[in-house]
């Protein structure tokens, strides 16, 4: 296996570590490429306003979320767990006794590269590591670059590889930090910038129920796992549609869609602290079922932590089981978590014309045909699913 090893203070991570990232893996055809935040850096003074080595942490890994194919990219605490400077030689011992078959790359842009032969132990580090380095700024001389690398194939037997990167991203940690506190877009990935805002990081201070639809949704997309956001993104936008086709405020149903899964991967106990916090009260199915959970542990969130107005909360609390007598944004938000555009299952574009020609028909169906999955699968129905599809039969309505 050939594996990449992209240290960094990660203070917070941006666009130009995850660019270089991905382009380095591509370059050098890495099977793995692991992130790993400096506990404390050995080649910069960490800034006042500077977030917790946990926190960098946190963030390096939401960037290494889905930055590469089949999870390839992952962030990594190992530096987190040792005392005293962060260096790169013992990482990459540790690195070495846990992979010693494969091959190490150390992944650097230049400011780092061209002063490798100062860091601690640079022999250590060449010893066990390639190093793959790319230009950060249009300014880094190409010349100065292969000379760097020349020089240390002869001092070191050093392996190098000089990465030309398909496009240079002149961003630095710094300047992110900067444009936060002044309230302006950073090049962050935007569940980076949620995390920022959620822990009001670098000066941000938001006040979380007020933020824009914009903050809302880098919030939301920061609590879940990058393979749901194109879910989520769909949801919110089918919601918008729904609303505007039958007369409900799409504003209420982007926010309902932003943050319907927010809780989406907390755990089961997770799930229930947030439940006993809020004084949710459940029935035995729903004391077992983390995802029976989630619907009314994102309500809550939205309510609580996000300032959401009661029909943002019934919307997301209804949207797993449905429930007799919906409301109209209730329904709304249920049928576009079924058949937003990434849904893909017989019978799906069936349901989705029938969404904006009769509503309730359209519940009904996605009723029926969610109550036909979970029997097919052995799963329970939840009373309230069968309560939402009676109260349509009873009201001659599907
Ligand atoms: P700061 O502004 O706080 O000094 P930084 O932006 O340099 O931070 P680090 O986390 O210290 O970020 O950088 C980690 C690694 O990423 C280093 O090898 C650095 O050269 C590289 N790097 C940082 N920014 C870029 C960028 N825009 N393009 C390519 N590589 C980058």
């Amino acid at each position: 296996m050939r594996i990449g090893i992209y240290g960094g203070t990660f203070d917070p991570p941006h666009l130009g570590h995850s660019s270089a990232a991905k382009a380095a893996a591509e370059a050098l055809e890495l099977d793995r490429l692991l992130l790993v935040p400096a506990k404390v850096p050995p080649h910069k003074r960490l800034s006042e306003n500077s977030a917790s080595p946990e926190q960098r942490l946190e963030m390096t890994r939401i960037l290494a979320d889905g930055l590469l194919p089949q999870g390839r990219a992952q962030a990594d605490g190992l530096e987190l767990a040792r005392e005293g400077m962060s260096y790169t030689s013992d990482t990459l011992r540790e690195m070495k006794a846990r992979y010693p078959d494969d091959e190490l790359w150390l992944l650097m842009g230049t400011d780092m590269f061209m002063t490798l032969q100062d860091w601690h132990e640079p022999e250590v580090i060449l010893s066990l590591a390639g190093v793959a380095a790319f230009r950060r700024s249009g300014e880094d001389s190409p010349q100065a670059m292969e000379a760097q690398a020349a020089r240390l194939r002869e001092d070191f037997g050093a392996r190098v590889r000089l990465v030309e990167l398909p496009r240079i991203r002149e961003v630095s940690s710094t300047q992110v930090r900067q444009a936060l506190a002044k309230g302006e877009a950073p090049e962050v990935p935007l569940p980076v910038y949620g995390y920022i805002l959620r822990d009001q990081l670098y000066g941000t201070n938001a006040d979380l129920k007020r933020l824009t639809d914009d903050e809302l949704r880098a919030c939301s997309l920061s609590m879940v796992y990058a393979k749901r956001h194109a879910h989520i993104l769909g949801v919110e936008k089918t919601a918008v549609e729904l609303a505007e086709r039958w007369g409900a405020d799409p504003e209420l149903a982007r926010r309902a869609g932003i943050l319907h899964d927010c809780t989406k991967y907390l755990n089961l106990e997770e799930q229930l602290q947030i439940c006993r916090k809020y004084g949710i009260v459940l029935d035995d199915l729903e004391r077992e079922s983390a995802k029976l959970l989630h619907s009314k542990t994102g309500a809550a969130l939205a309510r609580y932590v996000y300032g959401q107005p009661e029909e943002v909360y019934w919307a997301i609390f209804w949207h797993t089981t449905g429930k007799a007598d919906m409301s109209l944004l209730e329904k709304i938000v249920y049928l576009a978590d079924y058949m937003e555009p990434n849904r893909d299952f017989d019978g799906v574009d069936k349901l989705r014309k029938l969404c904006y020609t009769d509503l309730d028909a359209a519940l009904a169906l996605g009723l029926d045909m969610s109550i036909a999955d979970l029997t097919e699968r052995g799963v329970p129905i939840h009373k309230n699913t069968q309560g939402a599809r009676d109260w349509l039969t009873r009201h001659g309505k599907g």
